[in-house]
């Protein structure tokens, strides 16, 4: 391809990026702040199963400005503050309801909630995290409710495409579970998401590659993708332990080639939120690449496409 060609996300960098995304729709840089708004998770509280999902850890996911302690209004207004201070120019933001599952309460706690951080005059979106067996018409009529004054963007933790995988990780719900909920929200024309983890056990690289095309199949707006960080006193530290033989362990130059190869078979329109995770390294036990800035991962990849000459999409059939 030309390199003064714009690809189809209508600007030259290699891969349909997030922030570009958000740039376009808004005409502005919009910041995501996360929020906790003090939900739980039925995976962990025994009304699906017991423990959780073998990876979890909140304390390792949640990031700043995060305090169930505190109001959603008030982390809100911490975080804004912050950004503002930072980044001179003006912003709006969307409020990230990201610990544990953000759809797990009545429909009234729901909307209470959702509406208190859409109370800032700057907060012009808002992205509900969540677990497709978590979410039903109810859910899908309040969110669809919002979308028609603000942008909602809903983001399923999909994790595995495979059965065997959702099973191994006590993910306490199948794929043909997100690939439902996935196109009822869609169809509902609230931008859906969804987050991959490459690496879990079992799975090989083969494998995750496949998964670029389900993925594709599917009515997404944008993903994530997590390589698998292993967290501290979690089932999965124990299974780690016990089986490393059936974990794909990347190192960074490993995860760079297989992304690449991913996104090239991966569709084009769907945005690609982030390529990697990030977690304090005092919470992991595979810790070989995990203190590589976020920002590095992305220009090497940004690099890697551009030594190759290739693209997002650029063998999608
Ligand atoms: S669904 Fe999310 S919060 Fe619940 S156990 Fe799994 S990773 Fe943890």
């Amino acid at each position: 391809m030309n390199s003064r060609t714009p690809y189809i996300w209508g600007h030259h960098r290699r891969f349909n990026t997030y922030s570009n995304f958000l740039q376009k729709k808004f005409g502005r840089r919009i910041q995501k702040i996360a929020v906790d708004a003090g939900f739980s998770c039925p995976n962990r509280d025994e009304t699906t199963r017991k423990g959780g999902c073998t990876f979890c850890s909140n304390e390792a996911f949640r990031p700043k400005f995060c305090d169930a302690d505190k109001s959603i209004k008030e982390q809100l207004k911490t975080g804004i503050s912050h950004y503002k201070k930072r980044y001179k120019t003006p912003q709006q933001f969307m409020a990230y309801f990201q610990a544990y599952t953000n759809t797990y309460a009545s429909v009234d706690i729901l909307e209470e909630r959702y509406r208190a951080a859409l109370e800032f005059p700057e907060v012009q979106a808002i992205c509900i995290g969540t677990r497709p067996d978590c979410m039903d018409d109810a859910v899908l009529n309040l969110l669809e409710d919002i979308s028609k004054e603000y942008f909602v963007s809903v983001e399923f933790g999909i994790e595995s495409v495979f059965d065997d995988t959702l099973e191994k990780v006590n993910r306490g719900h199948g794929f043909e579970q997100t690939v439902d909920m996935i196109n009822q929200t869609a169809a509902r024309g609230l931008h859906t998401g969804g987050h991959i983890i490459f690496g879990l056990p079992g799975e090989t690289k083969e494998m995750m590659l496949y998964e670029a095309e389900v993925l594709s199949k599917l009515p997404l707006d944008s993903i994530k993708f997590h390589q698998l960080q292993i967290l501290k006193n979690t089932e999965m530290e124990t299974y780690f332990r016990e089986y490393p033989e059936e974990f794909v362990q990347f190192s960074l130059d490993e995860y760079l080639d297989f992304l690449l190869c991913f996104l090239e078979i991966f569709r084009p329109d769907i945005v690609i939120e982030r390529i990697a995770s990030e977690i304090p390294v005092e919470f992991l036990v595979n810790t070989a690449w995990n203190q590589v800035k976020y920002e590095q991962i992305v220009n090497k990849l940004e690099n890697l496409f551009e030594e190759k000459d290739s693209w997002q999409g650029k063998y999608y059939p």
